[in-house]
């Protein structure tokens, strides 16, 4: 761009994509801040024309109004499968906060999150204590007051909310492929339960699991918050270690992981080194609910209980995968699925969001439990662990009884129930 304001940034590199807006509008009522704050400038639209103005100049990266209306897209992607145009929406975030990183300081509680999150050392531990918190009543006890705290502390109880299942040990040919597990960071640190169902469904399923040792957290929160330096750090640790393990796919149960883990390539673009491995693993990550609709998946036993869906918004619009959750809980027999209005709409947990922009997270989660509590089901079900810790704190706070639930954790107990 001739006189780019900001060149060489990332964001002078995602011109293409900016150019690509046509400004037709189509995406405003996909909008989830745009819906709840009525203002063009947290519109998908309204936003891309704050990424040219940067560039142009007419707008400065300091300035705090610029910074708030990014800071408010939830990263959501709901505008990227409804624009005529293609608009890469996400890449443009990204590449927004990251040249936006460079003028201004992160808040605390994310350069506190992000710093754990990168290192094992710090991670294993806080994980370690948030287990010991929410085996006590503490967390139940504290979800009711007000502010964040209280939101913290629901979304801790939550975790321990899932459904009883008896025993049952698979065996697997491996007739469907090798796989490497992500173990991921809060999956592994607070929905153990869910990794070690994820394990069992999957060699049901006749695929056969190999170790990914050296494996790190997928760098989704680094990349989100513009830390791309970090991101790729990251990468490239997980880069060596799925390699390593030789594995046919590579299995996320974490919607928000598969989808940066997919789009690797895309963070390594600009580098030579790294752009091709990073082509060929992300080639090789399937979200769990594909490869095991890819397999069948294999009906289990009787479930007569009443469940809801909600899309996780980085496996409908991010990676686009609509179907396979579905397959997964239809092979559950006597499972009620009842349809949620709206299933496709973000949840307010868009990783730290629903921590840095509480009011924003809070409206928008408001409209998914009236929905939520029309359908009178006993579990929403929803694969990833952000949605599950947000929806599962206001079902807590609202009282309403319902739990949110990992699907794979409802075909666990479905095979539990048939003894395999
Ligand atoms: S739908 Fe696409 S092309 Fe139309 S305004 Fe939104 S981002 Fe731009
Ligand atoms: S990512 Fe979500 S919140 Fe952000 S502009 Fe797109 S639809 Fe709106």
């Amino acid at each position: 761009m001739p006189g780019c304001a900001l060149p060489n940034s990332p964001l002078a590199g995602a011109l293409p994509g900016i150019n690509a807006c046509v400004h037709c509008g189509f995406c405003l009522q996909a909008c989830p801040t745009y819906l709840n704050l009525e203002d063009e400038n947290d519109s998908p639209r309204g936003r891309i024309f704050l990424m040219r103005s940067l560039l142009e100049g007419t707008v400065r990266p300091d300035d705090p109004s610029v910074q708030k209306h990014i800071d408010q897209c939830l990263g959501c992607r709901a505008c990227e499968p409804v624009c005529p145009s293609g608009v890469p929406y996400g890449q443009l975030l990204e590449a927004t906060r990251a040249t936006l990183y460079e003028h201004r300081s992160t808040p605390l509680i994310a350069r506190m999150i992000l710093f754990v999150f990168a290192r094992n050392w710090l991670l294993r531990p806080a994980m370690f204590f948030s287990r010991l918190l929410a085996a006590t009543p503490i967390p139940t006890l504290l979800s009711g007051i007000s502010g964040r705290l209280g939101f913290a502390m629901a979304m801790l109880a939550s975790t321990g909310r899932s459904i009883e299942r008896g025993r049952y040990s698979p065996t697997t040919r491996g007739e469907n492929g090798t796989v490497a597990m992500l173990r991921g960071c809060v999956m592994d640190g607070l929905f153990n339960t869910t990794n070690r169902a994820t394990e069992r469904v999957l060699a049901v399923n006749g695929y056969s699991l190999m170790p990914a040792r050296g494996q790190k957290c997928c760098g989704a929160l680094h990349a989100h918050a513009g830390h791309l330096d970090s991101a790729r750090e990251l990468a490239r640790k997980n880069i060596v270690a799925f390699e390593k393990s030789g594995a046919q796919f590579i299995a996320v149960n974490a919607a928000g992981c598969g989808a940066i883990m997919k789009e690797y390539g895309h963070l390594f673009r600009d580098d030579p080194e790294w752009h091709d491995r990073a082509e060929k693993m992300s080639a090789r990550v399937r979200d769990v609910s594909e490869l095991l609709a890819a397999a069948g998946p294999r009906v289990g036993g009787p479930l007569p209980i009443k469940v809801t869906y909600d899309a996780p918004c980085h496996l409908q619009h991010a990676q686009r995968v609509t179907e396979a959750p579905l397959s997964v809980l239809a092979a559950i027999p006597e499972l009620e699925l009842v349809p949620l209005h709206d299933s496709d709409q973000c949840c307010g947990s868009a990783g730290i969001y629903n921590l840095i922009e509480p009011d924003t997270s809070d409206a928008v989660l408001a409209p998914k439990l009236a929905n939520i509590r029309s359908t009178r089901a006993a579990w929403v079900a929803t694969g990833n662990p952000g949605c599950l810790m947000q929806i599962g704190a206001g079902l807590i706070r609202a009282d309403m009884g319902a739990r949110s639930i990992h699907p794979i954790d409802l075909l666990d107990a479905s095979y539990a129930a048939f003894g395999q």
